[in-house]
Order: C-alpha cells, then sequence, then structure tokens
C-alpha cells in the first residue's frame, strides 16, 4: 500500500475522498494535525498538533454499499486488537465506532463512503487515536476522554502505524470475504456497554434497555421491557443509562 504523510491538513478523510481517482485499497494518508477534523453528522473532532494518530485508509467494496454494512464494527475491533498486539490492553469499544478507555473515548473512527447503487463502494475510513493531548486542547472536548498513554508509553509510533495499518488490511479483507458473522465474538468481547443499561438516542425518540451485543448483521441488541430490538446504524446515538 502507499502512504503518504501530511503535516498538516483540513481533514485526511475529506482529502482522501477527493483523491479516490487515484488510490488502491489500503493506501493510508497519515497527518500530524488536523484543522477541520470532523465525527459524526457534523461533529467536530479536536486533533491537535503532535498529540494524536491521525490516518484515513481507502478501501473498496466490489459488492457495493450494502455489503459494508457493519465494516465501521471491523475496523474497531482491528484497531483494538492491533494495540493489544503492541502491549495496550484494556481498550474497549462503543457501538458502532468508537473506541473507549476506562468508559471515556480514546478514538474516533469515521468510516465515509461513496459510490453509485450497482457500482462498487469506495470507502474512506478514518481514525483520530488520542497519545498525549496538549492542555490548552483539552478542555475543547465536551466528553470524558482518554489517551493511549494511561495505558504505556508510546515509544515508536512508527512501529504503531505499521501494525494498524496491518490488522485493518488484514481484518477487512476477511470482513470482504466473509461478512461480519466471524467477528460477533470479538466484538461481544469488546463491547464496553455488553451488559450495561443504556439509551438508545433516535433524532428526538430515546429508548431505554440493557445492550446484549450486536446481531448477524451487526445491528445494536437491546434488550428493552417489550423485548429485544435490533438497531442498525444512522443516526443512532449509544449512551451509558
Ligand atoms: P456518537 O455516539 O453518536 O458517535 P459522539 O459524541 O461520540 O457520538 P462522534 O461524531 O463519534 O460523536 O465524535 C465527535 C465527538 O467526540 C465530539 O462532539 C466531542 O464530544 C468528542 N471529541 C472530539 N475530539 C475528541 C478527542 N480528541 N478525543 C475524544 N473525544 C473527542
Amino acid at each position: 500500500a502507499q502512504v503518504e504523510v501530511v503535516p498538516v491538513i483540513g481533514s485526511t478523510n475529506q482529502y482522501w475522498l477527493e483523491s479516490i481517482v487515484r488510490l488502491s485499497k489500503g493506501d493510508v494518508c497519515l497527518a500530524e494535525c488536523q484543522t477541520a477534523g470532523r465525527g459524526r453528522r457534523g461533529r467536530t473532532w479536536i486533533s491537535p498538533f503532535g498529540g494524536q494518530l491521525i490516518m484515513s485508509m481507502y478501501w473498496r467494496m466490489d459488492q457495493g454499499m450494502a455489503a459494508a454494512m457493519g465494516l465501521s464494527l471491523v475496523v474497531g475491533i482491528a484497531v483494538v486488537e492491533a494495540l493489544e498486539a503492541e502491549g495496550f490492553a484494556g481498550v474497549q469499544l462503543k457501538w458502532p465506532n468508537d473506541l473507549y478507555l476506562n468508559g471515556r473515548k480514546l478514538a474516533g473512527i469515521l468510516v465515509e463512503m461513496s459510490g453509485t447503487a450497482g457500482g462498487p463502494c469506495h470507502l474512506v475510513i478514518g481514525m483520530g487515536l488520542n497519545l498525549v493531548l496538549p492542555r490548552e486542547q483539552q478542555q475543547r472536548i465536551d466528553q470524558p476522554w482518554a489517551e493511549l498513554t494511561e495505558l504505556a508509553p508510546v515509544t515508536d509510533r512508527n512501529r504503531l502505524v505499521v501494525t494498524l495499518v496491518r490488522y485493518l488490511q488484514d481484518y477487512l479483507s476477511r470482513f470482504e470475504a466473509n461478512g461480519i458473522a466471524s467477528f460477533r465474538e470479538p466484538w461481544n468481547r469488546l463491547d464496553y456497554f455488553n451488559g450495561k443499561p443504556v439509551r438508545v438516542l433516535m433524532g428526538e425518540q430515546e429508548i431505554h434497555g440493557i445492550a446484549r451485543g450486536i446481531d448477524e448483521q451487526g445491528g445494536l441488541r437491546l434488550e428493552t421491557t417489550a423485548g429485544v430490538r435490533s438497531f442498525l446504524g444512522g443516526e443512532i446515538s449509544l449512551r451509558g443509562g
């Protein structure tokens, strides 16, 4: 895979989405700082200079958009297991796409797609992983956050990137060949909210229940008083109950 390193950029995801025509599967863009980092639904992602591992990877699925369902869960599992392989144990996942450390947000994953019906699905998988956040940036984050250095010093960023890229390519290839089925067990192992009371926010609606892992399609399973309900991606947010 090709790797492009840029010091400062608005958003690596935006740049990679604009670069799709010249990219091959697995190509990666790395940045030191984003000036317009983004989260889901127009939210801001804080990516200050030197404090984060910022990466976007291009992927393509020839089976189209529908086959990409559940992909962000696989990305999360790949990242957590890559971190485990590098000696950072204890990171968990929050459905559908956040990394948690002790119940606080350690990294955000943002999967963005483009493509036409019947054609291949182009995906850009972005990740911002907090290493050490400069103090003046910390107060800009309006929810509990975590840094990887809480677990161990990060002495070799280059090695960490290589491991992350390898795991992502490997897990995404497996997902493409076999779907989400073999990822249910690792997801349930790493799922921070599994068995905990949660609220599912859907527009104005708020549904309470106990989180019960994911279903065959990667949907969130919620045990409510009316039985188990599944929620697939989109405009849904999960919060502690
Ligand atoms: P959802 O559950 O809907 O994904 P979210 O609040 O986690 O909700 P994202 O779009 O995933 O939303 O991420 C954006 C949010 O992450 C921001 O609104 C902010 O609260 C938080 N955030 C921004 N920068 C950082 C950072 N460097 N580290 C941790 N959290 C951050």
